[in-house]
């Protein structure tokens, strides 16, 4: 997820389209409320074997692979001007305390020797699809979360191996001699302990969390390292003396209710160890998005219109070409100090036009004008895509 927003930063003069890199991300970085959609079956008599594999340092890894000189660097992938934004860091520059979507100029004044190289998502991609096509040897229950990373539910792995662990050592293994880059996987009976375990022995290492160990696990883990539990949240818990996993399932379901609405149930279940969300293959897209980070705050009226209108037709663009058109629009605010709005609407059908698209979005910018302060990124966003709306009993939020 730490990879997708800094993307559009990278080019701070251009417009660029985030329709490639950035859509499977958004959808699929958090959890969603309801923990079943109707296109999840579940089978709940038997034990899932779920594996969550996640390169390490991705793009850093690929750069220091391709240019033998950035090798034991510390490297930052991004642009080092003063709009940019590191999208990922070397293993050599986060021991400075760099980290991905940091301002470029808070990474070098935290590393010096930093060395920028500009992202080539080409290669990325590249490398994606070479993973993808080995997770393939194993399951066709791969549901990528971005270019780096994947659930596979090997509960039948179609190499007959004994066990997920032997599945997971294989996959990296082979990871490791087709593209010459480490990966680090998690083991478990859920997804959402499945990505806790990939971080436990990162990099290039792997973990298991089996049902015996699930509870103590997760009690012992600082809920801000929790999936689904933002920086945002997670100080709220704080706030509420809730620290730990243990923390977390102390509280009744009415109180988490209470304190986060919609996404109580959720912290309540994974607190649990508990996620019932089905490993989903071919993961539809659920939004389509443009945005842009301008090189100098906008304070004008008539250029922050045009600044929407241009991205409202980008998506469009994309809607076209896809045959895929949302029921929801939203724009993205970002101003000079950071601080973030987001303003949504939902028709009853399909935005049906490019001029409907463009009118919608212009609208909901509106609601934020006179502008607080200057704004540095705007963004536009459709979801809600027609293919994705089986009637789910459930509400998906996505406002975990
Ligand atoms: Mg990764």
């Amino acid at each position: 997820m730490a990879y997708c927003l800094p993307v559009n930063s990278f080019f701070p003069r251009l417009r660029v389209s985030t329709l490639g890199v950035l859509v499977v991300l958004v959808d699929t970085a958090r959890p969603s409320v309801g923990l079943r959609t109707t296109d999840s079956p579940i089978v709940v008599t038997e034990i899932r074997k779920i594996i969550h594999v996640d390169m390490d340092a991705f793009y850093a890894s690929v750069e220091q692979r391709d240019d033998p000189a950035l090798r034991g660097r510390p490297v930052a992938v991004g642009h080092g001007a003063k709009r940019g934004v590191v999208a990922a860091a070397s293993y050599e520059a986060r021991a400075f305390g760099v980290r991905s979507a940091m301002p470029s100029t808070t990474a070098m004044r935290q590393c010096p020797e930093l060395v920028f190289v500009r992202p080539r998502f080409d290669v990325y991609r590249a490398v994606s699809q070479q993973i993808r096509a080995i997770f393939a040897h194993y399951t066709a229950l791969v549901e990528p979360l971005s270019l780096d990373e994947a659930y596979l539910d090997v509960s039948g792995n179609l190499r007959g191996l004994p066990s997920a662990s032997a599945t997971a050592s294989e996959i990296r293994a082979r990871i490791f001699s087709e593209t010459g880059l480490t990966a680090s996987a998690g083991i478990s009976y859920n997804k959402f302990l499945a990505k806790l375990a990939s971080d436990h022995r990162k990099p290039n290492g792997q973990f298991v969390v089996t049902p015996a160990t699930g509870l103590s696990f997760i009690s012992a883990l600082p809920v801000r390292r929790f999936h689904g539990v933002g920086p945002v949240t997670a100080d709220k818990m704080n706030r509420l003396g809730i620290f730990t996993g243990a923390d977390l399932a102390r509280q009744s379901l009415n109180f988490l209710k209470q304190h986060f609405g919609k996404a109580g149930p959720w912290y309540y279940s994974i607190a649990r160890g508990e996620d019932d969300r089905a490993v989903t293959p071919h993961r539809l897209r659920k939004s389509s998005g443009s945005e842009t980070t301008f090189s100098d705050d906008l304070t004008d009226i008539a250029a922050i219109e045009a600044g929407v209108t241009a991205m409202a037709d980008e998506v469009w663009a994309w809607c076209e070409k896809a045959q895929s058109f949302g029921r929801t629009v939203t724009v993205k605010i970002k101003y000079a100090d950071f601080r973030q709005a987001t303003r949504s609407r939902t028709l009853r059908t399909r935005v049906a036009s490019k001029d409907a698209l463009r009118d919608i979005s212009i609208g909901l910018v509106r609601t934020i004008f006179p502008p607080i302060t200057g704004i540095r990124l705007l963004g536009v966003t459709m979801s809600g895509f027609e293919r994705d709306e089986a009637p789910a009993p459930v509400q998906l939020g996505l406002d975990l």
